[in-house]
């Protein structure tokens, strides 16, 4: 219904819905606010909330065909332990209590011997804030979400460089810039958000939008100008604009003296132990050169004139340079000249001028100028803010390669350059950040933090700034089963899901006992070396008989192709039965102007045996006793489970899972005390909370001393401190100096090369791994996945309706090097890389880069998996580029294999792949490699043979028989 309609009193749908419930969807990651319609007691219609900061009422095609995610056949009814080998899909139902007492019971046991012996990992579910504090509290540091193969090589460079990052740390300024530069993002993150800001951009017709991605579908389709690069070479393109740019002197100067550390002198005394640091006072101030007074300074004096270029002596006579020299010297090289760089990444030497010309005239020539007057940290007033209306956006195209944590962090150096970096018409915060570079959490899970039957002090996942925070032992050895904070990828902030189950197989470095896992297909489309997976998951010790990952606990709503291989199968409710909290401790809905946080609230109630996977958590945690989770008496502290959590659980006094309504009256918002009416005060206001950033703080958050004192108020940061961008990475230089043999913690020797090459404090470019360890002739071709506007992961393409877009998929080939080798649209190709050959069939396109073939993510399906028909397309026509991407690098001269993944942050490099295509006969026109059809969990709803939900609505709304 049409809140106009509703605000005029008018009711022109009065026979479609009896109840209009207000909820947030989870469709897609987005968090879009909707409107559930249900009539006789069904879900009759989904609508976009207008009112929603998110979504502004816009719905996608996923969000409204939640319906079929929540009426799915493939959904769970009950608890389910297995009784025949894994793999078999041979169940008997159980009940909850059985189930409860069992998990307790393995976990119990795990707890008081060594509580490490538990990997927790979850896939993309919105309550990491709940998870990592529960696996805290369990005492594990086996624990993280989904982050590590999906984005966070860029979330980890925004991070340490500028305090936030794209998506939801960011946002373009939609309504003011001039240029939009997109790199390597499909039609997946932040959904709605882009389609809106795009629209914006669009028919305001001032900006142009530049998309910079290996296949051009959705967003891209819509772009001004399409580059279509060859993938993984954004950071040599990048560079070259950098370089463009710096010998046309186009660079805002200014903003890198006050904002950023490139006027900060860096010591110059090759083989010291502060070779590359920051020169800095006795109290630990950075020093910069004044060029007014020629001295060497403190970089907080306001009245120096900092120097960018040029070789200075410190008072101890020891040589140093600003971090502007070191930056510009490495950009300037000749290997990133505009020419040199041209062939690699496929992108003429006069189109990469053009575009840095066209930057800098954005940026320098159409400044933005807002009649807002504002001071900055140190107290300079300003009477206007005035902006570099240069915005852009990066994601998983960027992220998802093994070079990726530098491409990123080169986006932000490029960024920085043009003073475009939360200026009018740039990239935007979105509350809570910026933060501290990096933020100041720490991971927790050496061996003084992991004990039998107690809480670890701190959280599993942080942000190391130095060797002696990562979590090693003395010689070396990962404490993690992941591996992640060890010297294989140190700055791994959200874990390494993607490497659980081959350590857990292999007992590297240790084995465990319980694999526990919520809402991640790890047998299927979450997994590289699928086939590979599976026998890891079903392999036994032949001395025991016994499997090698001991037990398997999971969760999920849908029987997906995960279930198959658990041992014990905890039914989850859809997103529609339960309450959830969109939490700033967690993944906020903030936007640039606001901070804001949301809630989902039962819309109907679940007609199984199921309950909310978060309900069962703090259920499971009070069971095992943890400290948190009970009280003095040993009673559950939260017995109205999740709900009950939201409200009560304080992270910090006053500080909870939601900022909105706090304090006793609900009057106070950021910082309260519990309030119990906080829940009710939520639905009064569709589900969501936003307050307004006061409009002096709104722009150059990072240094603007209104916003940071609003942010202390309302508890987003600890401390008023200014926010300095790091142009120069100082950080990685520690690890860099470890790898050379300085400080207590260094890495065993096999590391140090590994460590001392990539640990660059300086933007940097190489070739990912596989491309550069494969033979390039045998293995010509990139090949890809993109994420299409209808789908999210595996999630949508069981969906009755949504499968009707895409049922099955193809590979996608440019017409020409189709032509080149004989391929015909709809002939059977294989598809063959360094580690597998799959079968699948052609589609042929003219945009996408003529090196790169690609294909839509998760549409293939396991025969029998989500309870779809045994033949169905998703299974003998869809495929999977997973079967054919190794989770390792090709073995090296020592036997020792890496993670086939980013150096620095250990992200998955799905995006790395390299593959030749060649056509074959095919007799059958079956997708490969099939495998054996998986059997239905017991109880699962019949699946109709045509689908006509929603008939019965319209017969009821006629007075007829339903
Ligand atoms: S963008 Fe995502 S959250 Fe928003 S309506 Fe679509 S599926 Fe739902």
């Amino acid at each position: 219904m049409n809140d106009d309609n509703e605000a005029a009193g008018l009711n022109l749908h009065a026979s479609s819905a009896d109840q209009i419930t207000r909820t947030t969807c989870y469709m897609c990651a987005c968090r879009c606010g909707i409107k559930v319609h249900l009539k006789d007691g069904r879900i009759r219609y989904i609508e976009g909330n207008r009112d929603h900061p998110v979504n502004k009422g816009v719905l996608c095609a996923k969000g409204s065909a939640g319906i079929m995610n929540h009426y799915s056949p493939a959904r769970l009814s009950k608890p389910l332990r297995r009784v025949g080998p894994r793999g078999s899909g041979e169940y008997q139902e159980i009940e909850w209590e059985e189930a409860m007492a069992t998990a307790t019971d393995w976990l119990g046991a795990i707890r008081r011997s060594d509580p490490r012996k538990l990997a927790f990992f979850t896939g993309r579910d919105q309550s990491q804030a709940l998870t990592g504090w529960w696996a805290s509290q369990f005492g594990t540091p086996n624990h993280a979400a989904h982050g590590g193969f999906c984005s966070v090589n860029m979330a980890a460079a925004g991070l340490y460089t500028i305090g936030g990052s794209f998506w939801e740390f960011g946002e373009p300024d939609w309504e003011n810039t001039k240029y939009f530069l997109m790199f390597g993002v499909a039609e997946d993150h932040d959904s709605n958000p882009i389609k809106i800001g795009l629209g914006k951009l669009k028919t305001r017709g001032a900006a142009k939008f530049v998309s910079v991605n290996p296949i051009r579908t959705g967003y891209s389709a819509i772009a001004d100008e399409w580059i279509g690069i060859r993938p993984g070479t954004d950071g040599l393109f990048i560079l070259a604009l950098i370089q463009e740019l710096l010998r046309a002197g186009k660079i805002d100067e200014e903003y890198l003296c006050r904002y950023t550390n490139a006027s900060w002198l860096v010591i110059q005394d090759e083989g010291a132990a502060d070779h590359g640091l920051f020169a800095r006072d006795a109290s630990g101030q950075p020093l910069v050169f004044d060029s007014a007074t020629q001295t060497v300074t403190g970089a907080n004096r306001i009245d120096a004139r900092p120097q960018l270029t040029g070789k200075v002596f410190l008072p101890d006579g020891r040589a140093a340079v600003p971090a502007f020299h070191l930056v510009a010297t490495r950009c300037l090289e000749p290997q990133y000249a505009a020419d040199a760089v041209a062939a690699e990444t496929g992108i003429g030497a006069d189109v990469i001028r053009r575009i840095a010309a066209e930057l800098a005239h954005a940026a320098f020539e159409q400044t933005v100028v807002i009649d807002q007057p504002w001071t900055d940290w140190a107290g300079r007033r300003h009477d206007k803010m005035i902006g570099r209306p240069v915005a852009m956006h990066a994601m998983r195209g960027i992220s998802a390669h093994s070079n990726g944590f530098h491409t990123c962090r080169a986006i932000h150096v490029l960024q920085m350059l043009l003073g475009a970096v939360d200026s009018p018409g740039s990239f935007r915060y979105k509350p809570p950040f910026p933060r501290p570079t990096p933020p100041g959490v720490k991971p927790t899970g050496r061996a003084a933090d992991v004990q039998p039957g107690k809480p670890m002090p701190g959280p599993p996942l942080g942000f190391p700034t130095s060797p002696q925070d990562l979590l090693v032992e003395a010689d070396g050895t990962p404490r993690r089963l992941d591996k992640a904070f060890s010297w294989e990828a140190p700055l791994a902030a959200h874990g390494m899901m993607h490497r659980v189950i081959r350590n857990a197989w292999a007992g590297e470095p240790y084995k465990i006992d319980t694999l526990f896992m919520f809402m991640a297909n790890m047998s299927w489309n979450s997994s590289m070396n699928t086939a590979g997976t599976i026998e890891m998951l079903t392999d036994k010790d032949p001395a025991t008989g016994d499997y090698k990952i001991p037990r398997i606990i999971y969760c999920d709503a849908y029987a997906s192709e995960m279930v198959a291989y658990a041992d014990l199968i905890l039914p989850d409710t859809t997103y529609l039965e339960r309450w959830d909290c969109i939490s700033l401790l967690d993944r906020p809905i903030c936007d640039a102007d606001g901070v804001a946080d949301s809630i989902r609230q039962p819309v109907i109630a679940p007609d199984r045996d199921v309950r909310p996977f978060q309900d069962v958590l703090i259920d499971l945690g009070a069971r095992l006793g943890l400290p948190a989770l009970v009280k003095e008496d040993g009673s559950p502290r939260y017995p109205g489970g999740y709900p009950d959590y939201i409200v009560h659980h304080e992270r910090k006094p006053g500080i909870g899972s939601l900022a909105g309504w706090r304090g006793a009256d609900g009057d106070k918002h950021g910082i309260g005390a519990v309030n119990e009416g906080q829940l009710d005060a939520y639905i009064a206001n569709q589900c969501f909370w936003r307050h307004e950033i006061p409009a002096e703080a709104r722009y150059f958050k990072h240094s603007n001393r209104a916003y940071l004192d609003w942010a202390v108020g309302m508890g987003l940061i600890d401390k008023p401190d200014p926010i300095v961008l790091q142009f120069y990475g100082e950080v990685f230089q520690k690890f860099r100096l470890a790898a050379e043999g300085h400080g207590e913690v260094q890495p065993p020797d096999e590391h140090r090369p590994r460590i001392r090459t990539y640990f660059d404090p300086l933007p940097l470019w190489y070739m990912p791994f596989e491309e550069a360890e494969v033979a390039r002739d045998a293995f010509p071709m990139h090949a890809l996945t993109q994420r299409p506007m209808a789908m999210y992961h595996a999630w949508g393409s069981q969906n009755a309706w949504l499968r009707q877009i895409h049922g099955d998929n193809r590979l996608h080939i440019h017409h020409a090097t189709a032509a080149r080798l004989g391929i015909a649209e709809g002939d059977w190709v294989a598809v063959t890389s360094h580690h597998g050959r799959i079968k699948v069939q052609a589609k042929l396109m003219d945009g996408v880069n003529p090196h790169t073939v690609w294909t839509w993510n998760a549409i293939g399906k396991r025969s029998g998996a989500w309870n779809l028909e045994p033949e169905a397309a998703e299974a003998r026509k869809g495929f999977l580029l997973n079967h054919v991407i190794s989770e390792l690098l090709p073995e090296r001269g020592d036997g020792h294999r890496y993670g086939n993944a980013d150096p620095v942050t250990g992200q998955a490099a799905w995006y790395d792949l390299r593959v030749r295509i060649e056509k074959i006969p095919a007799e059958e026109g079956v997708s490969e490699p099939q495998f054996a059809t998986l059997p239905v969990p017991p109880n699962l709803p019949k699946r109709p043979d045509v689908l006509r939900y929603g008939a019965g609505f319209r017969t009821s709304a006629r007075g007829d028989a339903k």
